[in-house]
């Protein structure tokens, strides 16, 4: 289960985040929409400390951290929590598929090469790419890298992950095979946490859907009543744009 409390982070004296409260349930789906530039991905990244927030309190899993104290041992721990899923997949251009999945774990879980692989080859094999082991990035197409992405976060074993909108840099071609894969993870009831432009994803597969305006949590509910019926003015304004 994951807390979030008062979670804050200024840029240049700015609230990107303007104290987020947030829980997450284990094996709840949670889709997070909004405007750009209104902390989407700043949430995403300070609860992995890929930017550290200036205030607030984290539960993850069995780790509590108040942020403001963090030491370098927390952070590692609230990464191994918590694994990230890029727009642009990220990917190490110079490993192949395996490698890529199985890296976190040989440098980050200090699993002996072996072990690691053999799981890595599991994962390929959920993700459907087990003719794919030796192939490099380049060499995959856009849907195939962005599920060596998610591939590599769920080798992490983490306790939630963390989406920032995976689709976004994908041809239209390539945008359903990754759903699909996030639609396999949602009835596996793995937690996620998910910033993305697809409503319907977001109708089909999410338990809530959060809307944030200007580093706030403005509204959120059940798709359902969310997309129907929209309490806040904002709310209604943003969906009124993008449905
Ligand atoms: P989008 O939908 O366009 O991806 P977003 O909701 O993910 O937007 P963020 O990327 O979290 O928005 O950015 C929120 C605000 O913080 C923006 O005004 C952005 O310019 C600013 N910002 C983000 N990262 C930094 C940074 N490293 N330094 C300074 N400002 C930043
Ligand atoms: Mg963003």
């Amino acid at each position: 289960m994951i807390q979030i409390a008062n979670l804050t982070k200024r840029f240049a004296g700015t609230a990107v985040l303007d104290g987020i409260d947030l829980d997450i349930e284990q094996g709840e789906i949670i889709v997070v929409i909004g405007p750009s530039g209104t902390g989407k991905s700043t949430l995403l990244r300070c609860l992995n400390f890929l930017e550290h927030p200036d205030a607030g309190q984290l539960t993850l899993g069995d780790l509590q951290v108040d942020v403001t104290r963090a030491s370098r041992r927390d952070i590692l721990a609230a990464r191994r929590r918590t694994a990230f899923v890029f727009q642009n997949y990220a990917l190490f251009a110079n490993k192949t598929a395996l490698e890529n999945i199985a890296e976190g774990l040989i440098i980050v879980n200090r699993w002996p090469k072996d072990k690691a692989h053999a799981r890595a080859r599991e994962i390929l094999e959920r993700i459907g790419l087990a003719d794919k082991a030796d192939a490099y990035p380049a060499s995959l197409s856009g849907g195939q890298q962005q599920r060596v992405g998610i591939g590599r976060a769920m080798a992490a074993q983490a306790e939630v992950i963390l989406f920032d909108e995976p689709t976004s840099s994908l041809d239209p071609e390539w945008v359903e095979e990754v759903l699909g894969l996030m639609k396999q993870l949602a009835a596996e009831r793995q937690t996620m946490l998910v910033v993305t432009h697809e409503m319907g994803f977001a109708q089909d597969v999410a338990d809530r859907v959060v809307f944030m305006e200007g580093g706030r949590i403005v509204e959120q509910g059940p798709p359902a009543q969310l997309f129907q019926s929209p309490q806040d003015p904002r709310t209604r304004d943003f969906l009124r744009k993008v449905l």
